[in-house]
């Protein structure tokens, strides 16, 4: 515990803020709700989900950010929390394969946790990688064993102590490669070695610059699998909300919190178009860059100035095309991936050079192809992403979308969804542009802060703020980091955090 964290002996928090309802938000407000603290969720959109969010349109059902289900363990903690657990919120169904991924020149490979299968489909294209599958899932295990099980996701890493002890594990691992460099040791075939390094674009990270650490989520799918659950991701994000109002939690949705107030260096309650909500703590669950630079005056922050936000590498963006299609795609499966051939320099691209290339890798979301509910009868309800520079670029997104979701179009339609334009009946994009107004994303970032190694564990924002008392962070931009099973562990980081600062508080259930 740190001086602006002291508490008075045998005190305890009875009231708590969130800002924001993404996963991280809704985990947190679970979790302290649990712990007798009476929480209330305050978000700016009309409902709650953040980036997990849902449109519906003509009889079209669309998930409009995440969509794959992963680790249903770490889901599980949050439903226990609440008294209940995954399984009995929600029923998942395994997806096989997790993912199809077409190459450029049209080779394809489906992406499955079975070793046997995985080694098949590697001999058409390199024998000797066949071979080494079962290497490489042996050097990624570990990883995966230190972040998850043994529950380096969820510790908070404010201390450069808990950075340090971790050093000579990283080096044992090898897990300060770059995730690109872990994979080409054990692959030589391209396809093989984009196949087990691109999982850290799922957080928004570069496999060509991000630490093999990530490398933990092959393994993670693989034990844990990929799952779906009707009515897709935002059942997820409705059984969560239906949790924590069921433990007496409250929620504000269409309430833009406008500031965090601050008396003697202390978070004391959030500024809301009403009036003033006080609490004992505040957690936000808004960007990072957005909470320091717009929620706190800045008198009040003397680490996280504007200059240090902006000096945060944030990720990319995503440009998302929502299509409502009057005709069904079985060549699709449901989540696929349609490659371009350019891989390390396209996403320089994106990265680095913030430009708008000519060419295009994507991820196609069809979710009919195991919820028929989701689109009308023989119809599809297709989310398309491809992933964009954030808005550092300057490409004005008012002008540039059309003309971008039509080369898109044109490109899908000769890849082979034939007919696809004239069998539209919903078409919907969500730009960087949106990441930023609708969601107060920093540069309008599609993933929070980049998982690079100088921006990882002690290096991330923390959990606990440096800056204010009563203020801890959660969700994609903090440790330790984004996808929908990292927020979740990030909100058991800022609890841990919490406990420490209110030791009256039980360490129940950490
Ligand atoms: C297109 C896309 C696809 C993805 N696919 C996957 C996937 O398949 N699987 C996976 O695991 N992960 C996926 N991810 C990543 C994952 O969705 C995110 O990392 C995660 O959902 C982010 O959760 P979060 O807790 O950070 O909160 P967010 O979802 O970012 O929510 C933050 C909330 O805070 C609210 N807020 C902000 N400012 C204020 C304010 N001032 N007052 C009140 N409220 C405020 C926002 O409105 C928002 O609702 C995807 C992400 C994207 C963008």
């Amino acid at each position: 515990m740190n001086s602006v964290t002291e508490q008075k002996k045998g005190a305890v928090p009875r009231t708590a803020i969130v800002i924001g309802s993404g996963f991280g938000g809704l985990s947190a407000a679970i979790r302290l709700q649990s712990r007798g603290i009476q929480v209330t969720l305050v978000e700016q959109r009309e409902k709650v989900g953040g980036r997990a969010y849902q449109m519906k349109e003509g009889g079209y059902t669309f998930d409009m950010g995440p969509s794959l289900i992963t680790a249903p363990q770490i889901l599980d903690k949050v439903f226990a929390c609440a008294g209940t657990s995954l399984s009995a919120a929600l029923p998942l169904l395994p997806l096989d394969p997790f993912y199809r991924v077409f190459f450029h020149d049209h080779s394809r490979f489906e992406y499955n946790g079975s070793p046997e299968g995985m080694k098949a489909q590697m001999r058409q294209y390199n024998a000797a990688d066949a071979d080494r599958y079962d290497d490489f899932m042996k050097a990624v295990a570990p990883i995966y064993a230190e972040v998850i099980e043994k529950g380096l996701g969820s510790r908070s890493f404010g201390n450069p102590w808990t950075m340090i002890r971790f050093i000579p594990t990283v080096i044992r691992l090898g897990a300060w490669r770059t995730a690109t460099q872990f994979a080409n040791k054990y692959f030589k075939d391209w396809r093989h070695r984009f196949v087990f390094s691109f999982h850290s674009l799922y957080i928004g990270g570069n496999p060509f610059h991000c630490p093999a650490i990530y490398q933990m989520i092959p393994f993670l799918e693989r034990a844990q699998g990929v799952w779906y659950t009707p009515g897709g991701m935002y059942s997820l994000t409705r059984a969560l909300e239906k949790a924590f109002i069921g433990l007496g939690g409250v929620v504000r949705t269409s309430t833009p919190v406008t500031r965090i107030r601050v008396e003697g260096g202390r978070a004391t309650g959030v500024e809301i178009p009403e009036g003033f909500l006080p609490a004992d703590l505040v957690v936000s669950n808004a960007d990072v860059g957005f909470t320091y630079a717009k929620l706190i005056a800045p008198e009040h922050r003397r680490k996280w100035t504007d200059a240090k936000v902006n000096r945060q590498e944030f990720t990319m963006s995503c440009f998302l095309i929502f299509l409502g299609v009057k005709k069904r795609y079985p060549e699709l499966a449901h989540h696929t991936l349609i490659l371009a051939e350019r891989y390390k320099d396209l996403l320089k691209d994106i990265f680095k050079n913030k430009i708008l290339p000519g060419d295009f890798s994507m991820y196609v979301h069809a979710p009919t192809r195991t919820d028929d509910t989701m689109a009308p009868p023989g119809c599809e309800s297709l989310m398309v992403l491809v992933p964009v520079a954030n808005q550092a670029s300057g490409i004005d997104w008012k002008t540039q979308a059309q003309p971008y979701a039509d080369k898109i179009l044109d490109f899908l339609e000769q890849w082979g969804l034939t007919d696809l334009r004239e069998n539209l009946e919903v078409f919907k994009l969500f730009t960087p542009d949106d990441f930023e107004s609708e969601l107060s994303a920093w540069r309008g970032n599609a993933f929070g802060i980049e998982p690079r190694l100088s921006q990882t564990g002690y290096f991330r924002p923390h959990n606990r703020s440096e800056d204010l008392a009563g203020l801890y962070f959660t969700g994609a931009g903090t440790h330790p980091g984004a996808g929908v099973p990292g927020v979740m562990l990030s909100a058991e980081a800022a609890e841990r955090c919490i406990v420490e600062d209110w030791p009256a508080l039980t360490k129940k259930g950490l």
